[in-house]
């Protein structure tokens, strides 16, 4: 297909769900830019991430999960902000224009699209090695962001979720075996905790979307909260297919492995009796692993009482350490 049939394909494929009361794209695909109007008293929360072929999925993925992949990780951004979607752009570079993959892609991507519900508002295509680039925008009331940098001592550490399963997908498929359908799930189609992240506006006290490794992302909050914390990995609960693997094994790809897209937050200790109510209005399971405190870094503790040594920290692009990827 040509470039224009390309982008007018997908603007088909995404039908505008409602904006957010009080809200509107009031230019969308088909001028120079797009343009939004903003309730008054709402704030706008912008995101963007790139999928690169080779870097953030294995080469040979599914279109639909690429498709899924691409918007999911940045309403994970949104989530892990408390705010709520509402358009996105898409930056689209393609080997060929292949029919079967271009449908499968906007189908995956479609489908999420309209659940969330975000509405694509513009984009780009060029020709080029594969690569996904989204960017989205959220609405927040004014100043009720949640960030990275609200953590106090004497806070709960909570994570939605079982981190790990994508983790362990991703090393199945590199090793050259087949990942369990829930491993391939958590890898392939990650949930954005939308829902998780609106509940915890007003009462988490900081937040982060886990894509890095659960350790590496709390560091963050530690780091932008100048505090400390003490986690457990006893609290931290197993996906089902790392439930019979020993300790040593399952915790660096839990607690490091990265691709969760669960969301970690702190809690004010009081609000504890709030975690099964914010659990049900997330639609997922929360878990405390630890505790928010003075001194500076971060311990972790294995079941058996023992200090847990990371292997690794979480992925960084350009690093060379041993956790960069293949
Ligand atoms: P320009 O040349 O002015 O940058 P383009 O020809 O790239 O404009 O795009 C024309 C219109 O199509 C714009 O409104 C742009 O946002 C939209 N568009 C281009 N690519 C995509 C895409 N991948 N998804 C959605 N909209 C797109
Ligand atoms: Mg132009």
């Amino acid at each position: 297909v040509r470039e224009f049939d390309l982008i007018r394909r997908l603007q088909e494929r995404f039908p505008a769900p409602p904006a957010p009361p009080g809200s509107d794209c009031v230019l969308g695909i088909g001028d120079d830019a797009a343009v939004f109007e903003v309730p008054p008293g709402q704030q706008l929360v912008a995101c963007t991430d790139t999928l690169a072929e080779g870097v953030h999925f294995p080469v040979g993925t599914d279109a639909a999960a690429i498709g899924h992949k691409a918007l999911a990780v940045n309403l994970s951004d949104l989530a892990a902000m408390g705010a709520t979607p509402a358009w996105f752009l898409l930056a689209l570079t393609l080997p060929s224009a292949a029919d079967a993959w271009i449908e499968a892609f906007a189908d995956g991507m479609a489908t999420l699209a309209a659940a969330a519900p975000i509405r694509l508002a513009g984009g780009d295509v060029a020709s080029g090695p594969l690569n996904v680039c989204v960017t989205a925008l959220g609405l927040v009331a004014s100043g009720a962001a949640l960030t990275r940098s609200g953590a106090r001592v004497g806070d709960l550490v909570v994570v939605s979720g079982r981190p790990g399963a994508a983790a362990h997908a991703l090393q199945t498929v590199l090793g050259g075996g087949e990942p369990t359908p829930d491993d391939r799930a958590a890898l392939d189609y990650p949930r954005p905790r939308l829902a998780l992240g609106l509940a915890l506006r007003g009462v988490a006290s900081a937040c982060i979307d886990v894509s890095d490794g659960l350790l590496a992302d709390l560091g963050h909050i530690l780091e932008a909260s100048g505090v400390g914390a003490e986690v457990d990995a006893a609290g931290l609960p197993v996906p089902t297919s790392l439930a019979e693997w020993p300790e040593a094994r399952r915790l660096p790809l839990q607690l490091a492995g990265g691709d969760d897209y669960e969301l970690c937050f702190t809690l004010p200790a009081r609000l504890e009796p709030e975690l099964p109510g914010l659990a049900a209005r997330g639609g997922v399971e929360l878990s405390v692993i630890g505790r928010i405190v003075d001194r500076p870094g971060l311990t972790t503790r294995c079941a058996d009482g023992s200090l847990y040594e990371p292997p690794r920290g979480g992925y960084e692009h350009f690093g060379a350490g041993p956790g960069a990827r293949p």
